[in-house]
């Protein structure tokens, strides 16, 4: 699942489907969020800022079983042996669109990626290596349950090329993990995060969800401890959503499973941020904590509105255009007729004009705390005017304590993090 840009959102105070909003005011604007302004002046990294930086994502659209609360798109079953050659017919029919430059990142989201064997892995990553589009240091996260993971298959996939993992293990909890529908335990989990430790992935991300009813706060507590002990250098924190028409719904009006209390769920988030940065690690997204030089560089092009090809079915595709404008193409989930045409697979797209683009930017970038969003590079890039109404927007975000200002720079305050979504939606309404 790809949680990373899921639209689980990460607490209840943020942008997502649901558009609600449900900031809890408890935490003030003190200082437990470990925001670093001064890096930005020595962060000459910053995608956004270019035409060229771009990544690439493929779609892996099975899964064991559905989970319960999960409305993503994929079917149940093992992953088929066309897959790779379908991914690397789409890739040959849409790379031209892309930028000369080779892509930074690589990444497989899913479903389930690790439902691909290491042979269809190391298929795709050694074509788009040899076609010369993919820098010689990319990142190539893998998205993997723990259920999939042993020994042989984790020195295979890292042979392969795969050089990050991101874990969905959600919990450390077993009746947690039932209650979730998820296929692993405790047990499952921590194994295979100690084998992929010891199969020598030093980038590794462990998914948790939070605001569970009845989950053991002492429990999240010690298994954030633990995450930190054995070496986990980033962890991404999403708080439980129960979306429409998910089993997870169906057995909540049925009454046999408790709806969840958004407050409680907000205390939740808050306790898991807290002792995450406790442990050392930095919050750089409003659901992303890690270790310095952990950060998921995959993550950071999608909330810098940078460029991503989508391949596979249900994969979604952004290109900055030389004018400003942003191309969005969404192919459909249809597996068996992508399988079988994949260059020529039924899609919808759209235009975003340079205006919007530039507001959309805004909206998201501003969820990077580490580097904030800068308007200047952004005016560049979109190359439009700021609307008449943005310095009166950026006062009162200011005035509520939600947003600083420095040098061109605009980052969300702590108090701000919780507000995220009020922030975007003043910013998409300018
Ligand atoms: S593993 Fe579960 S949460 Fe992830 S995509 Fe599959 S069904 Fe959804």
């Amino acid at each position: 699942m790809d949680l990373s840009v899921a639209s689980t959102p990460a607490y209840p105070g943020q942008t997502m489907e649901n558009g609600q909003q449900h900031g809890h005011p408890a935490l003030g604007a003190g200082s437990r969020i470990s925001w670093i302004p001064e890096q930005v002046r020595n962060d000459k990294n910053w995608m956004a800022t270019s035409l060229d930086a771009w990544g690439i994502y493929v779609h892996v659209p099975w899964c064991h079983r559905r989970c319960s609360y999960c409305d993503f798109y994929f079917e149940i079953g093992k992953s088929d042996s066309k897959f790779s050659t379908s991914v690397l017919i789409e890739w040959n029919a849409r790379r031209q669109s892309f930028p000369l430059l080779p892509a930074e990142t690589l990444y497989f989201g899913g479903g389930t990626p690790s439902t691909l064997s290491a042979l269809q892995i190391s298929q795709i990553i050694e074509s788009i290596k040899s076609s010369q589009s993919l820098q010689p240091d990319a990142e190539i996260t893998l998205e993997a349950n723990p259920e999939d993971l042993n020994s042989s298959y984790l020195t295979e996939i890292k042979q392969a090329g795969i050089n990050r993992l991101s874990l969905g293990v959600q919990s450390f909890d077993d009746a947690i993990l039932k209650w979730l529908g998820r296929k692993h335990d405790a047990k499952i989990a921590r194994n295979s995060i100690t084998q992929a430790l010891d199969a020598g992935f030093t980038k590794l991300s462990v998914d948790l969800i939070v605001g569970v009813p009845g989950e053991d706060w002492s429990q999240i507590k010690e298994a954030i401890s633990w995450l930190n002990e054995v070496g986990v250098g980033h962890v991404s924190v999403y708080i439980l959503t129960v979306e429409p028409l998910t089993p997870l719904e169906r057995l909540i009006e049925k009454g046999q499973r408790l709806r969840p209390i958004e407050d409680a769920q907000a205390v939740a988030y808050e306790q898991a941020q807290a002792v995450l940065i406790e442990q050392g690690y930095r919050q750089y997204e409003i659901s992303s904590f890690a270790k310095p030089g952990q950060e998921s560089q995959h993550n950071r092009l999608y909330w810098a509105q940078g460029s991503y090809l989508g391949l596979g079915p249900g994969a979604h595709s952004m290109l900055l255009q030389p004018d400003g404008s942003i191309y969005r193409r969404h192919t459909k989930g249809l597996l068996a007729e992508w399988l079988k045409n994949p260059a020529a697979a039924t899609f919808s797209e759209d235009i975003l004009d340079p205006g919007h683009a530039l507001l959309e930017s805004l909206a998201f970038g501003i969820r990077d705390l580490l580097r904030g969003v800068q308007v200047k590079s952004q005016l560049e890039r979109h190359k439009c005017a700021l609307p008449i109404t943005f310095s009166s927007t950026v006062e009162n975000l200011k005035d509520r304590g939600w947003v600083i200002q420095q040098d061109e720079h605009l980052f969300l305050t702590p108090l701000g993090t919780l507000f995220a979504d009020a922030v975007a939606r003043e910013f998409l309404g300018m």
